[in-house]
């Protein structure tokens, strides 16, 4: 028998990715998106007999995934991705915290009532979870899988970036207390990416504005020569990277009970533009300059972090952040020129 996943968020950035390699090695993939729309959408780009949707309008409902869980028989594994990641809210409570709470809370409930038998369940989770926004730019710092933000409720409602920091700890830690608490019969792996990168999974999915990570990179070819670009820095991780640990997440037992740190080291945007203009000759114009090659200096001022035991768990070396903008830039232009 295929064996049956189900993954929630199916239509995000990140899972779009997860599910296209799931049903190229053969699984049967659940997705629940927002509207059938979406859901449509999807079909039609993985065009396989292996993938269904489920609607699920907003996982802060009560219950939400009840109907789509009782519906369908023998789950063996699930994916929780969904959760907004986004930074333009004027409530962040409302529209961060609630939301990767009771969205993780509802997946875990439900699968207790209605999949009592699923094996293994991977949350995805963020470095977010790990350091907050302040600590992460701190050098005297150091982080690994081990590590948890402190940033407490209070703070985390004041602004969106302490609300989204403090609402993956939060939603991240509810998991692992569900886990030791009501003792489920699946085992838990959390996969905690730093910015994800990297193309879309289908080429109608690159959209003038992309997702909040990669728009860090689409915004670099669109500001001009003049534009002003904020130098941000973090940790940088491809987004198929990111899909295949949630693939050994669920194949292989020595992931149990772990929290994947995915993080291929630091970027800052100026490394983003120089590697824009030493591999697209034709953009150099068309970019701004900022200061050629300072990047190695800008990212001594991030704090240190080691995922040693992540990257001996997967065995397999992460994409390099040159190829990973050199593909985003080039898929960007592959769909402006069918337009
Ligand atoms: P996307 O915004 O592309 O995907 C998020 C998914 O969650 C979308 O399918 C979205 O649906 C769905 N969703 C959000 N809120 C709700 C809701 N209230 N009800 C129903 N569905 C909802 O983001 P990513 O793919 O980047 O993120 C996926 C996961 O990865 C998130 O948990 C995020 O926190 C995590 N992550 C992302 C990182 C990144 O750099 N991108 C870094 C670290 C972690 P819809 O599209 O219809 O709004």
């Amino acid at each position: 028998m295929v064996d049956k996943v189900f993954i929630t968020g199916a239509s995000g950035f990140i899972a779009q990715h997860i599910v296209k390699l799931l049903v190229s090695k053969g699984y049967f993939v659940i997705g629940t998106v927002r509207s059938k729309d979406k859901g449509e959408k999807l079909k039609a780009n993985l065009n396989s007999p292996n993938f269904k949707y489920e609607i699920v309008p907003d996982i802060i409902n009560e219950g939400a995934f009840d109907d789509a869980l009782k519906s369908n028989a023998d789950i063996k594994y699930i994916l929780h991705t969904a959760s907004p990641f986004t930074y333009d809210t004027s409530d962040p409570e409302k529209d961060l915290i609630i939301p990767a709470i009771r969205g993780t809370e509802n997946i875990l409930n439900s699968i207790y009532k209605y999949q009592p038998n699923a094996e293994k369940v991977v949350i995805t989770s963020s470095d977010a979870a790990i350091y907050s926004a302040t600590d992460e730019q701190n050098s005297s710092l150091s982080f690994d899988e081990t590590s948890w933000n402190n940033i407490s409720y209070e703070d985390a409602v004041k602004e969106p970036i302490a609300a989204y920091y403090g609402a993956k700890a939060f939603a991240e830690k509810l998991s692992w207390k569900f886990l030791n608490e009501k003792k489920p019969n699946f085992k838990l792996v959390t996969v905690n990416p730093v910015y994800v990168f990297g193309p879309q999974a289908f080429l109608n999915e690159v959209k003038p504005t992309l997702n909040v990570s990669n728009e860090l990179i689409n915004n670099l070819i669109k500001i001009g020569p003049n534009g002003h670009f904020d130098n941000d820095k973090g940790g940088f991780i491809d987004v198929r990277d990111v899909a295949k640990a949630h693939l050994y997440a669920l194949e292989k037992d020595e992931l149990i009970g772990k929290r994947l740190f995915m993080t291929n080291g630091h970027f800052s945007v100026q490394m983003m533009l120089d590697i824009i203009s030493s591999n697209f000759p034709e953009l150099k114009s068309k970019i701004p300059v900022g200061t050629p090659g300072s990047g190695p200096k800008d990212i001594t001022t991030l704090a240190s972090v080691s995922n040693a035991k992540t990257r001996e768990l997967l065995k397999f070396d992460f994409i390099p952040l040159d190829k990973i903008v050199v593909d985003t830039i080039a898929q960007v232009f592959e769909a402006k020129a069918k337009l």
